[in-house]
């Protein structure tokens, strides 16, 4: 073999019958697009044209993976030299490379995602080695961010508009099955060898292939079939779904379909042109820089615990769960799924038996063998951490932590899952205020990617870093807060639901007011996420520190929840009744709603109710700050988003805030004070923010 090391990145080796075997090495583990990536690509390219005796290509990675998308550091810095020029200096080579007339096979080793996987398909043969552990994709759509290098085009030639729409609209990542089913991958093989063999046998038998759309035969049919009745209705019908589910908050999808739309209509150079302008778009936007800032670069940071206590080792291998209801047998399916052996304690039969049905959905029978069930507490075997979730009461929970102490031994923590109540407070109750924490699940626990750890008075820094090490361990999302009632997270959320509540009781419309809210990119409507999590659950929660939630500007709203409770007994959807009535899964507004409400209110519509709704909730989150609950900004943003489903393409409630201007926030909610009481009141931070010329981030 001949090496040409031409480049850092890509090195050539050629063999006998002119075949360059080239490996691709970005210095670390991961193969990502940069400047340099793409300068040496290009390079590279340029050669495999021009060298004649080059005759065909292979390129491989020495990663453990293919190659990923766009590095989101470049992103998050807005380089807009690197996003314009720099992309399309990548796809104009990706393209002189797969009409160079000469063989070009990519040799896949491991995922391909992103711009990676454009790459991939910008080659005439796709050869993969089984490994369960790959995945390929596009899921840069998640961050707002629209395909950069001509898959949609492309996907489209392969394996036609219906799939191509689901893989671009999704983000999903597939396997290797699933792309050789789909006819995207051609090939598996067992080792690199095998790849290597084959890619070299697929050459020596396809000499000068072609891509089918530069195949003039293949793209007149392909053309033709574009004409087709139904592409027309699946691509209205696909804009009417991303309507229904995004309520037309993502800017993204919408532009996906502009691209596929557009580019069937025109020849398949100008297409990509038109595939690029739309990335552009997408990339430059707002949407995209806010999703970039907290879904990555927050994200990353609280992934990797940064500043925040450390340990190598949580010393934790069993675990005892407290009650086993909703969120007791959800913990309990993550413990054993992260290869925990659990004890899960109820004191009532029926609910250890719902708890084995809901474990048995998730587990496989020798995971199950990892959880023993008891319905006394001293039954329960030794544990090295200890979750109560029974229900929030807190002389039940005080007497709860009392009997586990009794069972457990000094290292041992005791964690409350409890949504509100404060942890110093259930601390008295247990013998090691020192061992003592929060842990905040979220519902439903095996989905819900958040943890809130609340740190209580006494909590020691070993506790919370062995607290991490376990929350990492079974994969969440920590965000780290000081004691409070409500903590971060619950003062949030009944700042959501309960502004709802008193906007329905001042005569709005209900589905107005859901959809002023998803319309933001709120997960869920509030009136329907306040039924989710039951309305009898915040009515008793609110009831217990009243005054820290109601006053007289919004009693009515209050009084409309008390009602909704004690008079119409209507506690929620896992009852069929609350804001919505609950039959066979459908789901109607409850028709007895407006009998019940008969004022109007003075103003209304969109923009009126999304100002209410998301400005109490930035008011809301600003007076946390004040009170000293967070420890640093990024876990507002993380709370909002994966705990809450505040809207992830506003980057969170802080983003926001920066976004309008501090400035602008302080006289918007001064406003609404002066209409709508003190719960709009500015806080202290947004003053200081002001007065020293900053924002949040
Ligand atoms: P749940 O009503 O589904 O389950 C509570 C369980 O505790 C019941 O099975 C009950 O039998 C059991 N229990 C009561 N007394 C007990 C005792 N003395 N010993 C053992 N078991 C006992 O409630 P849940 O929704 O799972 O909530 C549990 C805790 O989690 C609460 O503190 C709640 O605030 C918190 N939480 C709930 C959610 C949610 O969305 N439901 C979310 C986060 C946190």
């Amino acid at each position: 073999m001949k090496k040409i090391t031409k480049n850092k990145i890509f090195k050539f080796e050629i063999n006998q019958l002119g075949i360059a075997i080239i490996y691709i090495k970005i210095p670390g583990d991961i193969n990502k697009i940069n400047s340099i990536f793409i300068s040496d690509f290009c390079e590279s390219v340029q050669l495999i044209k021009n060298n004649n005796n080059i005759k065909a290509a292979i390129l491989i990675s020495k990663n453990k993976n293919f190659c990923m998308g766009i590095d989101f550091d470049i992103i998050k810095q807005n380089n807009k030299n690197f996003m314009t020029k720099e992309i399309n200096k990548f796809n104009e080579h990706i393209r002189i490379l797969e009409n160079c007339n000469k063989t070009i096979v990519a040799a896949i080793n491991g995922s391909a995602t992103s711009t990676g996987y454009e790459l991939t398909l910008g080659c005439n043969y796709r050869i993969g080695i089984k490994n369960d552990k790959s995945y390929f994709g596009l899921p840069d759509i998640r961050f707002g961010i629209l395909p950069s290098s001509g898959s949609m085009q492309r996907l489209s030639r392969i394996i036609g508009i219906q799939e191509t729409i689901k893989h671009i609209l999704t983000g999903s990542l597939f396997s290797l099955k699933t792309m050789y089913n789909l006819g995207i991958i051609n090939k598996i093989v067992k080792t690199e060898k095998d790849m290597l063999y084959y890619s070299k046998l697929y050459i020596q038998k396809n000499l000068k292939s072609k891509q089918p759309w530069d195949n003039y035969h293949k793209e007149k049919i392909f053309k033709t079939q574009i004409n087709d009745i139904n592409l027309n209705n699946i691509l209205l019908s696909t804009i009417a779904m991303i309507y229904k589910k995004t309520s037309g908050s993502q800017l993204a999808p919408q532009l996906a379909i502009s691209a596929i739309q557009e580019g069937l209509q025109i020849n398949f150079e100008q297409s990509l042109q038109v595939e690029f302008r739309y990335f552009l778009q997408s990339i430059m936007s707002k949407q995209t820089q806010a999703m970039i800032q907290t879904l990555w670069h927050h994200k990353n940071l609280a992934i990797k615990l940064d500043k925040l206590p450390k340990c190598s080792n949580s010393k934790i291998s069993t675990v005892g769960i407290i009650g086993a209801g909703m969120m007791g047998s959800g913990i309990a399916v993550l413990c054993i799924k992260a290869g925990y052996k659990v004890s899960l304690i109820d004191i009532k039969q029926t609910a250890i038996n719902n708890a084995l049905t809901h474990c048995k959905k998730y587990l496989t029978v020798e995971e199950i063998k990892n959880l023993q069930c008891f319905i006394n507490i001293h039954d329960m075997t030794y544990n090295d951490l200890v979750i109560e979730a029974v229900f929030e009461d807190i002389t039940l929970k005080q007497q709860i932590i009392k009997k586990i102490n009794a069972k457990i031994t000094k290292h041992v923590i005791l964690a409350s899952n409890t949504s509100t109540l404060p942890i110093t407070e259930l601390a008295k109750f247990s013998s090691n205020n020192s061992n003592f924490i929060g842990m905040h699940f979220f519902s439903p626990a095996e989905k819900m990617k958040l943890i809130e750890i609340i740190k209580g008075k006494h909590t020691s820094k070993h506790t919370l870093a062995r607290s991490l090490h376990f929350a990492r361990s079974i994969n969440k999302l920590p965000i780290v807060v000081n004691d409070g009632y409500g903590f971060f997270t619950s003062r949030v959320f009944f700042s959501y639901v309960l502004e709802a509540i008193q906007l329905v009781s001042e005569g709005h419309h209900p589905l107005l007011i859901e959809w002023s809210a998803k319309n933001l990119g709120m997960a869920v409507g509030p009136l329907q996420i306040a039924d989710e999590v039951s309305l009898l659950l915040i009515y008793k929660a609110i009831l217990y520190k009243k005054n820290k939630f109601i006053t007289k500007d919004n009693e009515q709203g209050f009084i409309l929840l008390q009602d909704m409770i004690n008079k119409y007994n209507r506690f929620g959807k896992s009852y069929n009744k609350g804001f919505y009535s609950y039959n066979n899964k459908k789901r109607i507004l409850w028709n007895n709603l407006k009998n019940l409400i008969t004022i109007s209110p003075k103003e209304t519509g969109i923009k009126f109710l999304q100002e209410r709704i998301i400005l109490l909730q930035c008011a809301e989150v600003s007076r946390i700050i004040d009170d000293k609950i967070l420890n640093n900004y990024r876990d507002a943003e993380l709370g909002s988003i994966f705990g809450l489903g505040f809207a992830p393409q506003i980057g969170g409630p802080l983003h926001y805030m920066d976004t309008i201007g501090i400035n602008n926030i302080i006289i918007k909610l001064k406003k609404l004070e002066k209409s709508f009481g003190i719960r709009y009141k500015p806080a202290r931070i947004l003053y200081t923010l002001l007065k020293n010329k900053k924002t949040f981030f």
